[in-house]
């Protein structure tokens, strides 16, 4: 199943380093890109790019405009759409809705406030908990939870292929240069 974020309303300088880590967990988590709107920012751009070189994985970023025509774009292409807000209904009561059979997943995160179309056009609203926190936390739980925790598994590393990678230890950092 393809995972995709779209991260709403970046701005700048204000939300560098939180879109950063949004797309950083996305990574991690096994998303395979994320799109963001609002400002354009090259910097947040190479970075991730860069890193997803590095680190390894097939792992984009791009930036759209208009929200409404990714998602409208992703629904066409038989992708639900889970927007993740603490208004939603609580994950345990929906997780089990989400279809296993779904072509993939557009996971919508929020920055500023969110219009009020995408509590509309979403199949899902959901809420990690029904207290405001942060999107990377959101997301970070949420793809956890989709991904049956797959990603926290040793075994899960092997797909990156990176040109760097980290072998786990008890103690210490161990890290392999391919
Ligand atoms: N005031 C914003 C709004 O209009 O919703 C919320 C700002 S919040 C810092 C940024 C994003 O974090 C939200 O849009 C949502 O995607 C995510 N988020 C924060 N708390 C959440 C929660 N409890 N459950 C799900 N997502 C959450």
């Amino acid at each position: 199943m393809k995972i995709s974020i779209l991260r709403l309303g970046h701005r700048l300088p204000r939300d560098e380093r939180i879109t950063t880590h949004v797309a950083l967990v996305a990574r991690a988590f096994g998303a395979s890109e994320i799109i963001y709107t609002g400002q354009h920012d090259g910097s947040l751009e190479s970075s991730v790019s860069r890193l997803a070189k590095e680190w390894g994985g097939e792992f984009s970023i791009k930036y759209e405009k208009n929200y409404e025509k990714i998602i409208n774009e992703y629904k066409k292409n038989g992708f639900v759409i889970v927007h993740l807000t603490m208004y939603g209904l609580p994950l345990p009561e929906i997780g089990s809705r989400l279809k296993a059979d779904c072509s993939g997943l557009l996971i919508i995160v929020g920055g500023e406030q969110v219009p009020k179309e995408v509590y509309e056009i979403a199949d899902f609203n959901i809420a990690i908990t029904s207290q405001p926190h942060s999107e990377v936390a959101a997301l970070a739980v949420f793809l956890d939870h989709v991904t049956n925790s797959e990603p926290l598994k040793r075994s899960f590393n092997d797909q990156f292929k990176g040109k760097i990678r980290i072998e786990p230890s008890e103690r210490g950092k161990k890290i392999i240069k391919n």
